[in-house]
């Protein structure tokens, strides 16, 4: 039977895996616990932080995919933080629900366990869960305290409007959710302009101008953590396609269809179809 994994990234921090797909991350203070962004919503991530953890729960979101919130449902009871800039960013203009639960399993999961599709299909939910959820606004600057470790709301505007970093200085990890990963999407941008690029690179130089304060990357998506050394190569990748130095080209790939470029570590579909 398939099951989530969970790793300890580094001391009371874990990653939570959703099957691969996407990763939620447990991070505990001397207080409450926090878990960053909920997955799909295929089972029992809630079920896997409580028996990590005793400390009362927060979550704070990255942002509003539904592929990080679709786990929202376990969480009611707890206090949700999130950017209300993100309110109306949804994924493939796709609602949180079982269609889009279907849907990201048939096209991602085949990936990571062949043979086991109509396992992860079957840990669907099986009545449609109430994803509707009240959150608390964070903006840039905003402090999420856990009781002798304080995480930093970083705005980053890019992937999404209200994307949120979270900075713990304590550990010298930036969870960076969907705004520095292995593959970075930006939506097809009107009559190609650059408008998301060049929003996607301040954010980029915001966060490489930080990077005394931490080492590694807790990403949304693929193994964490990694080298912080990636923000880097997304920057000279976003400033070589505003400069024209680098041009990137037409690709399919899996579910990812669009014009995309390539740098060092990073890879920016940035002319994004779906
Ligand atoms: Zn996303």
């Amino acid at each position: 039977m398939l099951k989530q994994e969970v790793t300890r990234i580094c001391d009371r921090t874990w990653c939570i895996s959703e099957f691969r797909l996407v990763n939620t991350f447990l991070v505990e203070g001397e207080e409450k616990a926090a878990m960053i962004d909920t997955g799909c919503g295929l089972g029992n991530i809630r079920e896997i932080a409580s028996s990590i953890t005793s400390r009362p729960l927060s979550v704070l979101l990255t942002h509003s995919h539904s592929d990080h919130v679709g786990g929202i449902y376990e969480f009611k009871d707890c206090p949700i933080y999130m950017s209300s800039r993100d309110t109306d960013e949804k994924i493939f203009g796709m609602e949180t629900d079982n269609t889009f639960r279907r849907m990201y399993v048939e096209t991602r999961g085949k990936a990571w366990f062949p043979g086991h599709e109509e396992e992860l299909l079957s840990l669907i939910p099986e009545e449609e869960p109430d994803c509707s959820f009240d959150f608390a606004d964070i903006d840039d600057g905003s402090f999420i305290d856990l009781g002798h470790r304080v995480l930093e709301c970083i705005l980053s505007p890019g992937h999404t409007k209200g994307s949120i970093c979270y900075l713990d200085k304590t550990t010298r990890i930036l969870f960076s959710g969907d705004t520095v990963n292995n593959s970075i999407i930006l939506a097809r941008q009107p009559a190609d302009g650059t408008a998301l690029i060049e929003r996607y690179r301040k954010t980029l130089q915001k966060l490489w101008n930080r990077e005394k304060e931490f080492d590694a990357l807790a990403i949304g998506h693929g193994s964490a953590p990694i080298d912080k050394d990636i923000i880097y190569d997304y920057l000279c990748l976003c400033n070589g396609l505003l400069d024209g130095s680098l041009k990137g080209r037409y690709e399919e790939r899996g579910f990812r269809r669009g014009d995309v470029a390539r740098l060092g570590k990073a890879e920016l579909w940035y002319q994004c179809d779906n």
